[in-house]
């Protein structure tokens, strides 16, 4: 209560000043935040509320998360099921933010159950219509048309590349293990066949299971396992291990890394995951 009343004094004395102050967005994860912080550039300030290397499906919110929805002029969500706690959250701020819902134009990957993949950034084509759902939310931004037109053609000239390093792969080689089910948009656009350890958010595999899926990579010969910047990676290599499979590498899939890492950025990511597979797999 402290900071919000030393915080709100200068405001309340200096109205012109509190009007011409930059905006404020908060994304609620790291690739969302990225993405914002490309169309925004220094207009605005842009915070995630899961920090990096936090689990989006889950999250435990913080009391100074409502103190930043609150003062945020907008707020970007994933939608598509991830970050439904993000609602909640904006809800009890009392927030007057405007809610842009980035993945709001994006054809759901619907799985059995009725459950819906959120995971749709994987896929760059899925990503520009992101960023496109972004730029109409801010478009009182300066300069944001110019810079989302300059962003999209980055992210359609790294697709393209995506397409043609999966090139020299044969199809029938495009197989791969991953932990949890978040990359089935990006499989759909490169043509790979993905077998998921666990499914969305799911609990790790009972033993039963885990049988079971290691008869499954013993049947197909030359699998690779990769493991993810998020995942306990003891479950992937004792599967590994049991079954001869090799360890591809690391993907990053809900999180960026920190900007110094191989995946600071949502290109980088995708850039990162794409040669992380694409080598794996000329390997075998
Ligand atoms: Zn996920």
């Amino acid at each position: 209560m402290l900071r919000r009343s030393i915080f709100l004094t200068p405001l309340l004395l200096l109205p012109v000043r509190a009007e011409t102050r930059p905006l404020r967005i908060v994304a609620s994860f790291s690739v969302l935040a990225d993405m914002v912080r490309n169309l925004v550039g220094d207009t605005a300030s842009v915070d995630s509320i899961v920090a990096l290397g936090g689990d989006v499906h889950e999250y435990e919110p913080r009391p100074s998360d409502l103190e930043k929805l609150a003062r945020a002029d907008a707020v970007v969500l994933n939608g598509l099921g991830l970050d439904r706690w993000m609602n909640r959250l904006v809800e009890a701020s009392g927030s007057k933010a405007r809610v842009i819902v980035a993945g709001a134009a994006v054809v759901p990957r619907q799985l059995p159950g009725g459950i819906t993949d959120p995971h749709a950034w994987q896929n760059p084509l899925n990503g520009i219509l992101y960023v496109q759902a972004i730029a109409a939310g801010l478009s009182q931004v300066p300069g944001i048309t110019a810079r989302a037109s300059a962003y999209i053609a980055r992210i359609r000239a790294l697709d393209q590349w995506c397409l043609s390093q999966f090139a020299g792969v044969p199809v029938a080689q495009r197989h791969i293990v991953t932990s949890h089910d978040a990359f089935g948009y990006y499989a759909a656009r490169y043509g790979l066949q993905i077998l998921p350890v666990r499914g969305i958010e799911d609990a790790e595999p009972s033993a039963e299971e885990f049988a079971a899926l290691a008869t499954r990579l013993r049947a197909a010969r030359g699998e690779v396992v990769f493991l993810e910047n998020l995942t306990n990676p003891a479950l992937l290599q004792s599967l590994a291990n049991e079954t001869g499979a090799r360890i591809g590498g690391t993907l990053y899939a809900d999180s960026l890394s920190r900007p110094d890492g191989p995946a600071g950025s949502y290109l980088a990511m995708v850039r990162y995951n794409t040669q992380t597979i694409v080598s794996a797999l000329h390997g075998q």
